[in-house]
């Protein structure tokens, strides 16, 4: 019998791009002297105002955390202080996510909130830009500052605390997100964001609407960040944007090159890569595999998002992708790596998918065995094509298929994860919570050691230790250290 085991703290899933993770800033940390965001009016000076404290919360994708750290690095370089949970403060920041409803309700419920306190408040993120009317006549005291518009940070906050609104929603190129100052939550992890926006036109997708063509930053300017940042002690630099896999085609380069680049660089540090789509995976992946047999520094694990398993709903979706490319690309990369880490993201209750539309997808599922799959239902998002079909599913028919998704993952993944067991090698921690330690391996698994079981005390966030994985379940591995 495999060894099975239930962690007894409910640890998130790995984090892939998580559109449902919140996160508060509560550090002050500022990781860079300088910014050039062109406001640095002195905390002191400013209409005798002493205190201008700042409580910034986040929801959504890694681009929002990256953007919600940027947004911290700016104000702290620029006389405001960053609250911690619970303190006091001046300003309210809630940088938002547009990707699903439930995520939207919970957020507008916030922003209530917020409101309701008389303090100003700046709407930051994808919503400000996709639901500009509404949160306009919802919160007509609130300032807005768009997902692009991240220069304006510092005096639209100047003006909020002014009791003077703005809305800030004009795209800049977004060169504003890389080397800029920044407030890290995780002291050991980079997001580097390598671009901005995308080149598809998903049916189902708000983001779009949000973040508009893509915009890829300059290999030199990634490198200069991903230098400063693991100077400052980074293990991890997660290379994020709307799409890596069209990463450079605006400037004539693409993932790879950017990788090679990235391989050069001295120091002692892992890189993830971001969701790359399965239609530009085609081009890349034969080179992609070269590099990560022959890579020491890139993680074995990609993201590669399919959506549907049925053909007839990934037209619909207007994906520009077909079931058959994703199994060509999945079976490729397990071909040569067997040991990588596959995600990959499901919409169930699409308009119009049918049962067998939707078993489709499970077979998909079963015969791809990827190792983390973010099921979501669909919801008819404003302002997108898709929220004109007709053949809207009921809820308790999506909810179903929902379960029905989940039931299997948890088998495909406990399956995928039982093939750790006995697993020697070296993880790097990167995240302590109470009862246990949570560390990475090449593959990007979390792996977990309890803290009691540490004979010489537990370490800290960023060490590496030697662990042999003895327990699994369908979200992580158990390890203890070895001696
Ligand atoms: S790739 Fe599709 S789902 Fe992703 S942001 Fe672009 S349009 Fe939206």
């Amino acid at each position: 019998m495999p060894n099975t085991l239930e962690l007894s703290n409910d640890r998130s899933e790995i984090s892939i791009d998580s559109k449902e993770k919140e996160l508060h800033l509560a550090s002050s940390e500022s990781q860079m002297d300088s910014n050039d965001y062109g406001d640095s009016t002195d905390s002191k000076s400013l209409n005798g105002i002493s205190s201008r404290k700042v409580w910034i919360e986040a929801y959504g994708c890694s681009a929002n955390v990256a953007d919600s750290q940027a947004i911290a690095g700016a104000l702290s370089t620029s006389g405001f202080e960053i609250a911690e949970e619970d303190e006091e403060h001046d300003l309210n920041i809630i940088v938002t996510c547009s990707v699903k409803d439930t995520t939207e309700h919970r957020m507008l419920s916030r922003i209530k909130t917020l409101s309701s306190t008389g303090k100003p408040l700046i709407i930051a993120g994808c919503l400000a830009k996709t639901e500009t009317a509404k949160l306009e006549r919802l919160f007509s005291g609130a300032s807005l500052l768009g997902p692009r518009s991240l220069t304006k940070t510092v005096s639209c906050a100047n003006a909020a605390i002014r009791g003077i609104k703005s809305i800030e929603l004009e795209d800049t190129d977004g060169r504003e997100k890389l080397n800029v100052p920044r407030v890290r939550i995780n002291p050991i992890v980079s997001i580097i964001q390598i671009g901005v926006g995308c080149m598809s036109e998903c049916s189902f997708c708000q983001t779009k609407l949000a973040k508009g063509q893509i915009t890829s930053y300059r290999i030199g300017d990634i490198l200069r960040a991903i230098e400063n940042d693991t100077r400052d002690g980074c293990r991890e630099v997660w290379l994020s944007s709307t799409d890596n896999g069209c990463y450079g085609f605006d400037l004539g380069t693409d993932i790879i090159e950017l990788l090679r680049k990235c391989e050069s660089i001295a120091g002692d540090f892992r890189i993830r890569i971001g969701m790359m789509n399965p239609m530009y995976m085609g081009p890349l992946k034969g080179r992609l595999i070269s590099l990560l047999e022959e890579s020491r520094r890139i993680y074995r694990f990609l993201h590669i998002p399919v959506q549907s398993g049925s053909e007839r709903i990934l037209r619909s979706m207007k994906r520009g992708h077909t079931v058959k490319m994703y199994k060509g690309v999945v079976e490729s990369f397990r071909d040569k790596c067997p040991d990588i880490t596959i995600g990959t993201d499901i919409i169930v209750g699409f308009p119009g998918e049918s049962e067998r539309d939707f078993e489709n997808s499970l077979q998909l599922i079963s015969e791809s065995k990827p190792d983390i799959v973010n099921c979501s239902r669909y919801s008819a998002r404003p302002g997108t094509s898709a929220s004109l079909l007709e053949g809207r599913l009921a809820t308790e028919v999506a909810k179903d298929r929902s379960a029905r998704v989940h039931e299997l993952v948890t088998k495909i993944t406990r399956e995928r994860n039982m093939q750790w067991i006995g697993w020697k090698g070296s993880i790097v921690i990167d995240e302590v919570n109470q009862n246990f330690v949570q560390g990475r391996n090449y593959a990007y698994k979390p792996i977990f050691i309890r803290k009691g079981d540490f004979i010489n005390g537990s370490p800290q966030l960023g060490d590496q230790i030697m662990v042999q994985v003895q327990y699994y379940t369908s979200r992580a591995l158990e390890a203890v250290e070895l001696g």
